[in-house]
């Protein structure tokens, strides 16, 4: 494959633009290289500049769970463009896209449409601290919730992809409430309970962890959660940025049958415009502005292009009562297939699955939190990455990401990427 212009077109944006990215996971930087740059997607597939397809396994890191250009979003954002793109004032269509939320998801009564998972978790957070009037909060290490000042401490993802854990311009200040457990680990959480009694305001946590492979619970781990959160009086925050809409129609939640306190949502969520939301019960949303004391608010928030981007995609999972199911069946015949050539090629190697959820770990044991995903061979990912690059199969160019697996791939497009994994691993 050549990447001449994607080259080019990279070299350009480094001039005006910091790295020539505008988010960092998009650089080569863990892996080497250039990034490929994209001019237009449509199902499972990326076109790039130079004219290369490539099977798509990142689907903008998560939106696209029905394929790139899926026709009714592409179709509802532009009837919606014609009448306007923003007013900052109420629209209908906020209520349509609120009311079929909330009867999907189970536990809440109410959501607030924000613009990004990032803005999602900060206002999660403010809102459990003016509830309970408390400070501090329990982060795991490995999980991401956005790049807000109170999360950048052993963030995973990205964060850890560039050597940047601690984040430098987070004071002293912000970064002493944010209390740091370790994923899968209860033991731990207790003992920061114990040792900050009457001041944890929340835990929030990645009920399926993404950011560093795809860690899920161990059995045990979330139901723990819950009942320390409901004993010592703290709110248990769900991170569904990535597995709300995904996993099951209700996330996590209805998955393994645990309620959280607040919900937070963000890529299915809006269809591949920029949109997050939080949902919580009423007693708890109602401390929000105008309604409470807890202030948070959006120019652009619940933009008519974006809702009827995410109104479109939820209605058709809604529709598709067999969606998800579908979506785990193609995820473990891929899954199944990785392992039979990994094996038969003896690479050294865990694969974590669940749901549409997939990731390739070149380490021998079990990875179920962010040390274990970090001992992972990057030396053998990155030959893996190009290699399958070159195939013209596309994963996110970090060992820390999960797969996303979009409806739109056909069995075809799967059997093509296992071939392709059988002949790259066969160069290790
Ligand atoms: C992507 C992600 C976020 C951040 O969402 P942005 O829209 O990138 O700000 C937060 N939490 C989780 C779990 C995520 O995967």
């Amino acid at each position: 494959m050549i990447y001449q212009r994607s080259s080019q077109l990279f070299a350009e944006a480094e001039k005006v633009i910091p790295g020539g990215v505008n988010s960092p996971v998009r650089a080569f930087k863990a892996v080497g290289g250039t990034p490929i740059f994209v001019k237009s997607a449509k199902g499972a597939y990326l076109y790039d500049e130079d004219g290369n397809r490539l099977i798509d396994y990142i689907n903008s890191w998560g939106p696209m769970i029905l394929g790139h250009a899926y026709e009714p979003v592409v179709e509802a954002v532009i009837e919606k463009a014609k009448l306007g793109t923003s007013f900052g004032m109420p629209t209908e269509l906020e209520t349509q896209i609120a009311a079929l939320a909330v009867s999907m998801v189970p536990n809440i009564d109410k959501i607030r449409f924000v613009n990004s998972g990032t803005e999602a978790c900060m206002s999660a957070v403010r809102l459990a601290r003016g509830f309970t009037k408390r400070d501090k909060i329990i982060k795991f290490a490995g999980c991401y919730h956005g790049h807000s000042d109170s999360f950048l401490i052993q963030a995973g993802s990205g964060a850890v992809t560039f050597g940047t854990p601690n984040s430098p311009g987070v004071t002293a200040g912000t970064a002493k409430d944010t209390l740091l457990a370790k994923y899968n680990d209860l033991e731990n959480v207790k003992t920061l309970i114990e040792a900050n009694k009457n001041e944890i305001a929340a835990i929030i946590v990645e009920p399926v962890a993404g950011n560093m492979g795809c860690i899920p619970p161990v059995k045990g781990f979330l139901e723990g959660l819950r009942e320390l959160c409901t004993a010592n009086g703290i709110l248990l925050i769900f991170d569904e940025v990535m597995t709300g809409f995904r996993l099951a129609r209700g996330g996590v939640q209805e998955l393994f049958n645990i309620d959280a306190d607040i919900v937070c949502f963000g890529k299915v969520i809006g269809g591949g415009l920029p949109v997050g939301a939080f949902a919580a019960r009423a007693e708890i949303m109602n401390f929000l502005a105008p309604l409470g004391p807890v202030y948070q608010a959006g120019t652009l928030s619940g933009n008519p292009l974006a809702m009827a981007a995410g109104l479109a995609m939820l209605q058709a999972l809604d529709n598709d009562r067999e969606i998800f199911k579908r979506l785990e069946e193609k995820t473990a015949y891929l899954s199944a297939g990785i392992e039979k050539v990994l094996k038969a090629n003896n690479v050294v190697f865990t694969i974590n699955q669940i749901g549409s959820m997939i990731s390739v770990h070149f380490d021998a044991n079990p990875v179920t939190d962010f040390q274990s995903a970090a001992a992972g061979d990057n030396e053998t990912f990155k030959k893996f990455f190009h290699g399958l690059v070159a195939e013209g199969v596309y994963i996110a160019p970090s060992a820390y990401e999960t797969w996303f697996i979009t409806d739109a791939l056909t069995y075809e497009d799967l059997d093509f990427t296992i071939q392709a994994i059988d002949k790259v691993s066969k160069t290790f």
